[in-house]
């Protein structure tokens, strides 16, 4: 099933406080027809209701007394990212209304890129985006010229469409993108070659009768899958509905006097132009094992990022923890340059001079001897795995070949044959035996269990834990349980081996997640965060007695402790040593948390949270799924992310402010329908993100 249109989320509008019908340049306007300016209102307030009650964002232009056309937006000029085309106006009395636009989008930031002075190019009514395509009309207003003179500043595929019939003298009244396959689609308004071009472009189109196009049926809003439309017809309604799309009809009778509806009334301002949407060359030319929400993320500072379409959200997920630190924390951006400009990678054919004090720092912060450096989680992952066999032969004694190790129920450890091969999760292990053996299985956080397992086989070498289950829905293991790992592993021999990958490094409000039962692992194994978000590296800790185990060309990384990653790691470790990240993710969390309680979201079964790391479960009565959480959180403003359909996981950036909490909370608040105990703020600005 094809997904929603990517934009039509934010939309700039005019209230019709000066709406009238003063002169007369389209075949709907007469100036001996009245205009009901009351009525107006109230339809136009109706429009913008159903826009939101659809999920848009409606931002306000001021109105101006002498511009009656104001309230027509969409024929202000086109928003491509965070650029701002101002439209060149057909008709005299219409010009003036692109000053104002311009002045409301310079004030914003927005980039202004001028057409020539010598075309006609009346905004986002004629020119539409549609796929990696840019679609625009031209003779009854527009002009051809306008879309060479566009190719310049847009710098994709055009494709222009000649408009012929004068009653729908706007693209937008002939064409209305739904989705990415489909598209209501007047033919009768285009020439033969526009009618081909579109259906060259447009996979499932809508045809729209010529009755349906003159009720104005294709000057309808696109928000998510809802279409708000100025009329639908039962054939069209069908229609819609077998492709999910929902219609919502509103009157705008006042505004069809000046010739307009819905769609005029609203400039979309999340569209990005022309260019091959590079998230649709990712999901065209990458295997499909992701589902990204859809969002494309350009440049982020601190805990915020910024995408394609203007946005600016904040960053709750930290690439699941990767990013601890924010984004492009300046220590750490600034050790990977220095760097840079030295040197980047050996192998360890030689020494570099980074993985020694690396080294040395990371076994100090862990209390251990040594460190074995790799580069992502799972490899970590393996190298433990490995340790831990070549242990129980070397040091255990156990017989060739016969080595267990013991691992819990809901784990992740990450993605290879041996490490999927003793996952519980089907969609993990599915077409991909034959499996590594060697390992078994038990609930996590049941003491007894384990007690059970390692008392019922002393072959058992290692139990690979992850004191917090990230993936599996932040689950917390009950208290004690750790503690009584440790003294159970030590008792039967067993290395105790804490997957930290995702908990370590601050996350939980300590460094390590076992230090809140005072526990210390045989290995602790890391990745993640300790690349500081700018380069994959990844540790397995442990002391002489387990890694010792190691001889030359027993193991090894070409990448695997890199003078880049150590230079990265080096100041990662300096971060920690303030111990502010670890604080903040304890107090920030506590407060975040506190939030959460206090409003008690009727949505949230329950919360589970350990520092700055949640897991939100949704009740089972919730329509919704965790994935349309995160697509309302996305439209909201913050990245999330689901895990097993009900649970959404937030992990924001442990350099997070007070503010940037407290904002995060209204905004989870207001996606989770719980009454905000705040007033819902504006988005702190600037990336205050980063600790001192
Ligand atoms: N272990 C844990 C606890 C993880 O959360 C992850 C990744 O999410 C991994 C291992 C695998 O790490 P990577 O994706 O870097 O291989």
């Amino acid at each position: 099933m094809s997904s929603a249109l990517t934009w039509g989320r934010r939309v700039l509008m005019c209230p019709p406080d000066h709406f009238d019908v003063r002169y007369a340049i389209n075949p709907w306007m007469d100036v001996s027809v009245e205009v009901d300016r009351a009525r107006a209102r109230r339809q136009w307030d109706a429009l913008v209701a159903a826009l939101r009650a659809a999920g848009a964002g409606v931002e306000l232009l001021d109105p101006v007394a002498e511009l009656p056309d104001l309230v027509f937006t969409a024929n202000l000029g086109l928003v491509d990212g965070t650029t701002f085309i101002p439209a060149r106006m057909r008709h005299a009395p219409r010009q003036p209304e692109v000053a104002h636009a311009q002045a409301w989008f310079a004030e914003r930031g927005y980039e202004l890129r001028r057409l020539r002075e010598d075309v006609v190019q009346e905004g986002a009514g004629d020119a539409l985006p549609f796929g990696d395509a840019l679609v625009g009309g031209y003779r009854t207003r527009s002009s051809a010229s306008a879309y060479v003179d566009l190719a310049r500043i847009v710098d994709g595929r055009i494709v222009p469409v000649e408009l012929v019939d004068q009653r729908l003298y706007h693209l937008d009244l002939a064409f209305c993108p739904l989705d990415e396959r489909t598209a209501l689609v007047a033919p009768d308004a285009l020439d033969a070659d526009g009618a081909r071009a579109l259906s060259a472009l447009v996979p499932d189109p809508i045809l729209l009768t010529a009755c349906e196009a003159q009720a104005f049926c294709a000057n309808a809003v696109v928000v998510g899958r809802t279409v708000v439309m100025a009329h639908c017809t039962p054939r069209l309604r069908r229609e819609l509905r077998a492709r999910r799309l929902e219609p919502v009809v509103v009157d705008v009778s006042e505004f069809v006097k000046a010739g307009g509806g819905p769609r005029c009334m609203t400039l979309a301002l999340d569209t990005r132009l022309g260019r091959e949407d590079p998230a649709a060359a990712a999901e065209r030319h990458t295997a499909r094992n992701y589902h990204p929400l859809p969002v494309t993320v350009t440049r982020a500072e601190g805990a915020w990022v910024h995408d394609d379409r203007g946005r600016r959200l904040l960053d709750a997920l930290s690439a699941y923890s990767a990013l601890n630190f924010g984004h492009r924390h300046p220590r750490l951006v600034a050790a990977a340059r220095a760097q840079l400009d030295r040197v980047t990678l050996t192998s360890r054919a030689f020494h570099n001079d980074q993985l020694g004090p690396f080294a040395r720092g990371l076994a100090e912060l862990c209390g251990k001897d040594r460190v074995l450096p790799m580069n992502t989680g799972a490899e970590a992952v393996e190298t433990a795995i490995k340790t831990a066999r070549r242990w129980g032969y070397a040091v255990k004694g156990v017989r060739p070949g016969r080595a267990k190790v013991l691992v819990c129920d809901g784990n992740f450890h990450g993605r290879t044959t041996t490490i999927v091969s003793f996952s519980s999760d089907p969609l993990a292990r599915a077409g991909f035996g034959p499996f590594t053996p060697g390992f078994r299985s038990v609930p996590f956080g049941d003491a007894a269990a384990l007690a059970a397992a390692l008392e019922a086989d002393e072959e058992i070498v290692a139990f690979l834990v992850e004191p917090v289950q990230g993936e599996a829905g932040v689950v917390i293991a009950p208290d004690g349980y750790l503690r009584a790992a440790r003294r159970l592993c030590s008792e039967h021999g067993v290395l105790l081996v804490a997957d930290e990958i995702q908990s370590g490094l601050g996350r939980t409000g300590r460094t390590f997640a076992c230090e809140h039962e005072g526990v210390s692992p045989d290995l602790l194994v890391l990745g993640k965060a300790l690349g500081g978000g700018i380069v994959a590296l990844s540790a397995v800790v442990g002391d002489d007695d387990v890694l010792g185990v190691f001889g030359p060309g027993s193991h090894g990384s070409t990448f695997g402790g890199n003078p880049l990653a150590c230079a990265v790691g080096r100041a990662v470790l300096e971060l920690l040593a303030s111990g502010e990240p670890q604080a903040n993710s304890a107090r920030l969390g506590a407060r975040l948390r506190a939030g959460l309680d206090g409003a008690a979201p009727a949505a949230l079964s329950a919360v589970r949270s350990r520092g700055l790391w949640f897991g939100l479960d949704l009740q089972p009565g919730e329509r919704r799924s965790a994935r349309d959480v995160c697509e309302d959180l996305l439209d909201a403003g913050v990245l999330a992310k689901d895990t097993h359909e009900r649970t959404v996981r937030l992990s924001p950036p442990l350099t997070i402010t007070t503010a940037e909490t407290d904002w995060l909370l209204e905004r989870l608040l207001a996606v989770l329908d719980a009454p905000a105990p705040l007033r819902l703020a504006a988005p702190p600005r600037g990336p205050a993100s980063f600790a001192a």
